[in-house]
């Protein structure tokens, strides 16, 4: 298997380099040469596969004999022994027809460490290999910097950076990132933005020089490993309802920022499992459900919502979904990007625009909306959902219809975001893991929001 640019200008490479490079050197982003197809005959025999067995069988058809079978299924079970429920991802069942797909039982409580883990037992797979050096360099509004912290701390061979807006982040966030002792953990709480830690990345990594002197790899959604590690748990959650005889039609219903996790619903569907509907569900920043609505592509004004982790306006994912729409065509994918870039807006007509709709149902959510769903649930099922699920899930109310088993990805566990379940006068005991942080030292050094003073920090920590 090869991997190729959505942008069509970065020669096949291999596995192991697609993961290395990231963002293509086109400016493009990575996709597998063709998409393998999972037969139905296979689909049968993997119904009864545990979620580890799973996962080796989906990564090997990926990585195609780069990294032999015996160290990639030590990889996948290393990295999802760390998970405290058995079954990795478990379905949990509302009621006859409604599922939550719970995707927050890894180290950090959200869904982004079924990837993270794997992607950072990878980097130390391959810096041991390869002999290389390995220095992640990240910006993160909370979860992603708090996930590939826990994925990479204490091993050997890798260090990483992570930038967070000092004192933006949630309680809970702050301390699963700053509590870590590790020596190869460096984080840096900048005093600014998100938009300003995430600019100060963007501009290192530009700086060619910069980025090779360092070894710097970046960790954010764009890496095709953590879109791999994503399609798994759509194929556990279809096989977990198949045993229950709901195999006839099963939706996904997937709250959307960087369309990471979507676009892996997508390409699992692609692959052959039999999903009926994906739907697309945001919060008020909905520049995504207004493209599958209307067609048209353009950034919305920013606003502040109880999901912080789905406040995005440019989907970096989203030009995957781009290169497949155009059958595959390269040089309109350029074009397009080139427009967008220029213009500021996309816009998809007719037979093309069809064709969205049928990939996919779309609903934006507004914050009301959302923690009325949190009540609703917590009333009706018992069922504490945090507020990035609570747009799944009122999204899946307006457009599952009768007769279709509907299953909500759960990418968080609510007590990330005490917060804001707070406000409905709703009380939650904390996990464990999650109460014992608080008695913690702390680890981070406040900086300055300047590409100097960050680059000054990189050279002595790296
Ligand atoms: C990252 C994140 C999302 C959004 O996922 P994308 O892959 O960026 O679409 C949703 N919910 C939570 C809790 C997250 O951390």
């Amino acid at each position: 298997m090869k991997y190729i640019s959505t942008r069509g200008q970065v020669a096949p490479i291999g596995f192991i380099d697609a993961i290395l490079m990231g963002l293509a050197d086109d400016g493009g982003l990575l996709v597998p040469e063709q998409i393998p197809q999972v037969s139905a005959d296979t689909l049968a025999q993997w119904q009864q596969l545990t979620y580890s067995e799973l996962a080796l069988e989906i990564f090997s058809l990926y990585v195609n004999g780069e990294i032999p079978r015996e160290d990639l299924k030590k990889l996948v079970d290393d990295s999802y022994s760390t998970f405290r429920h058995e079954e990795v991802t478990p379905v949990h069942q509302l009621d006859g027809s409604r599922y939550v797909l719970e995707l927050f039982h890894g180290p950090t409580f959200a869904f982004k460490d079924v990837a993270l883990q794997f992607l950072g037992n990878l980097y130390a797979y391959v810096s041991r290999k390869t002999d290389s050096i390995i220095h992640i360099l990240g910006a993160t509004s909370g979860d992603t910097g708090a996930s590939a912290i826990e994925g990479v701390r204490g091993k050997e061979g890798i260090r990483i950076c992570i930038l967070h807006p000092h004192q933006k982040v949630s309680k809970v966030q702050e301390l699963q990132m700053t509590t870590v002792d590790d020596a190869n953990v460096l984080n840096l709480a900048v005093e600014g933005t998100f938009d300003d830690c995430q600019r100060i990345i963007k501009e290192l990594f530009a700086d060619v020089e910069f980025k090779h002197k360092y070894h710097l790899r970046a960790i954010n959604s764009i890496n095709i490993a953590r879109i791999l590690a994503q399609t798994v748990y759509y194929f556990y959650a279809y096989f977990q309802l198949a045993k229950q005889g709901q195999a006839n039609k099963i939706s996904f219903s997937v709250p959307t920022g960087n369309f990471g996790d979507i676009f892996a619903g997508y390409l699992a569907k692609k692959m052959g499992l039999p999903v009926h509907k994906l739907i697309l569900a945001t919060n008020e920043n909905n520049i995504l459900a207004r493209f599958v609505q209307e067609g048209v592509y353009q950034p919305g004004d920013f606003r502040g919502t109880y999901s912080p982790s789905m406040d995005i306006q440019v989907a970096s994912n989203f030009e995957r979904y781009m290169f497949y729409l155009y059958g595959e065509d390269a040089a309109k994918v350029t074009s397009l990007m080139a427009q967008f870039k220029a213009e500021g807006s996309i816009v998809i007509e007719g037979d093309v625009l069809k064709q969205v709709q049928a990939d996919f149902a779309a609903y934006s959510v507004e914050n009301e909306e959302c923690l009325n769903t949190i009540s609703d649930y917590h009333a009706k099922y018992q069922y504490l959902l945090d507020p990035h699920t609570a747009c799944g899930a009122a999204a899946s109310d307006r457009l599952a219809e009768d007769g279709e088993a509907a299953v909500v990805l759960s990418t968080a566990h609510p007590a990330k975001f005490d917060e804001a379940i707070r406000l409905r006068q709703i009380s939650q005991t904390y996990p464990e893991p999650i109460q014992a942080l608080f008695d913690k030292p702390q680890f981070q050094k406040v900086v300055g929001g300047t590409n100097e003073e960050i680059q000054k920090q990189l050279e002595s920590f790296f």
